[in-house]
C-alpha cells in the first residue's frame, strides 16, 4: 500500500493512455486492437505500449493517478479497462462529474493536446480553470508549469513512450 503524497497527476485518455477507434459492427479489430460494444456503439481499443508502465510509476511514486478526459467516464472506464489500465488509476472524471473536482493543492495534467486549442482549454475548464478568469499572461503561466504535451498515440508502435515523460512530471510536481 502507498502512501498518498497529495500530488495528482491527471492524463488524459483517448491518444494518450489508449488509442481507440468507433467501428461498424462487422468490423474486424486490425492487429493489436481489442473489440468492445456498448450501447450498441463498437470500439477497438489499444493500450500505448508505455500506459502501463507510465501509471504505475506514479502510483509507485505516491501520486493519485486520475484520468481527465472529455468522454463519457463510464466508457473511458471499460476502454482503460480492456486496455489493462485501471488497476492504477484512482478515478475517471468524464464530463459528467466535471466541475465537482476539488483541485489538489499540486497537480500536472499529461495530454496529447496542446495549449491553445479549444479542447485542451475545454480540459482545463473541467478543473475549474478558465483563460477568461485568469487573464492570458497567468493562464498561459499555469500551463508552462502545469501541463505536459505528450505525442499522440493511434496505435501501433509507440515512438514517444510516456515513461519518457516521468522526469518531467516529476520536477514539475516538486516544483
Ligand atoms: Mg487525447
Amino acid at each position: 500500500m502507498t502512501t498518498k503524497s497529495g500530488k495528482t497527476v491527471f492524463v488524459d485518455c483517448n491518444d494518450t493512455l489508449i488509442a481507440v477507434r468507433y467501428a461498424n459492427r462487422n468490423d474486424t479489430a486490425p492487429e493489436g486492437y481489442r473489440s468492445i460494444e456498448r450501447d450498441g456503439q463498437h470500439y477497438h481499443v489499444q493500450a500505448r505500449p508505455s500506459a502501463l508502465a507510465f501509471v504505475q510509476a506514479l502510483a509507485e511514486d505516491g501520486h493519485d493517478v486520475v484520468v481527465l478526459t472529455g468522454g463519457s467516464t463510464r466508457i473511458q472506464y471499460l476502454l482503460l479497462s480492456l486496455g489493462g489500465l485501471n488497476r492504477e488509476i484512482d478515478e475517471v472524471i468524464g464530463f459528467e462529474n466535471s466541475g465537482k473536482t476539488e483541485i489538489p493543492q499540486n497537480w500536472v495534467l499529461v495530454d496529447d493536446l496542446q495549449g491553445g486549442s479549444t479542447s485542451f482549454d475545454e480540459k482545463l475548464g473541467m478543473l475549474g480553470i478558465s483563460r477568461k478568469r485568469l487573464g492570458d499572461k497567468k493562464y498561459d503561466e499555469l500551463i508552462a508549469k502545469r501541463c505536459i504535451q505528450c505525442s499522440s498515440f493511434k496505435g501501433g508502435e509507440d515512438a514517444h513512450p510516456l515513461t519518457g515523460l516521468l522526469d518531467d512530471v516529476r520536477a514539475k510536481l516538486a516544483a
